[in-house]
């Protein structure tokens, strides 16, 4: 990951910052701004923006609408209820909306869910939510890094089990799967180069949160 000369899009933040609507502008800036992820984002950010989709909300109207979004997709008010304290912030893929918690979410949760916006759903669909939430996760350090901001806090184990899916399939190879949904060529080259055992093993320990497995599977023995 590599600092830009002249990041301007998120001057005089911080990662853990506590924030308010005012971050959406900052988000869109630094997803224009970024070189790494230029090639995989730029067709979306013409016209898919953060602003106006971001809102920082009270405690009430959050958990209203986070409840609504967990019993959408299957889960039960108290999965909601018991997820609700450990996130700052979620993305609705329904209604493109953001929603962050209110004196909770930090410019980290901003970058994070903007992140989420800009990724295409086949990725989630083929490979689960644990590379998805660790690659969001990723993408999102690649952009505070871009910025000069220090490197998020979220999901830091699966982030360790996405980078090692990185470094192991190339950074181009991940991105085109994350953000564009070609899934195909990662997916046949993980395959390829693993073998059926192996990739069969890394994708059980990806989806029992094993991720240390997930991680020395894709690490070539010396
Ligand atoms: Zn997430």
């Amino acid at each position: 990951m590599t600092k830009l000369p002249n990041p301007t899009a998120l001057k005089g933040r911080t990662t853990r910052e506590i924030i308010d609507d005012s971050i959406a502008g900052g988000v869109d800036c630094a997803f224009t701004e970024s070189v790494a992820l230029k090639p995989y984002i730029e067709k979306k950010i013409a016209t898919l923006k953060v602003k106006g989709r971001l809102s920082v909300d009270p405690l009430e109207v959050y958990e209203s609408k986070y409840t609504t979004h967990v019993k959408e997709n299957g889960g039960s008010w108290f999965d909601a209820k018991k997820r609700m304290d450990e996130t700052g912030g979620f993305f609705n893929p329904k209604t493109q909306k953001i929603s962050l918690k209110l004196r909770t979410a930090r410019v980290e949760s901003a970058v994070h869910e903007g992140i989420h916006l800009l990724a295409h759903e086949q990725l989630r669909k083929t490979f689960g939510s644990a590379l998805d939430e660790g690659l969001t996760a990723y993408f999102t350090d690649v952009i505070l890094d871009e910025q000069g901001l220090k490197p998020g806090e979220a999901y830091p184990d699966p982030k360790g089990a996405a980078a090692a899916v990185v470094s192991f399939a190339g950074l181009p190879m991940v991105a085109r799967a994350y953000f564009l949904g070609e899934v195909s060529p990662l997916l046949n080259g993980l395959l390829a180069k693993l073998g059926n055992p192996a990739f069969t093993a890394w994708r059980s320990a990806m989806a029992e949160n094993r991720w240390n497995d997930a991680a020395k599977l894709l690490t070539p023995a010396r």
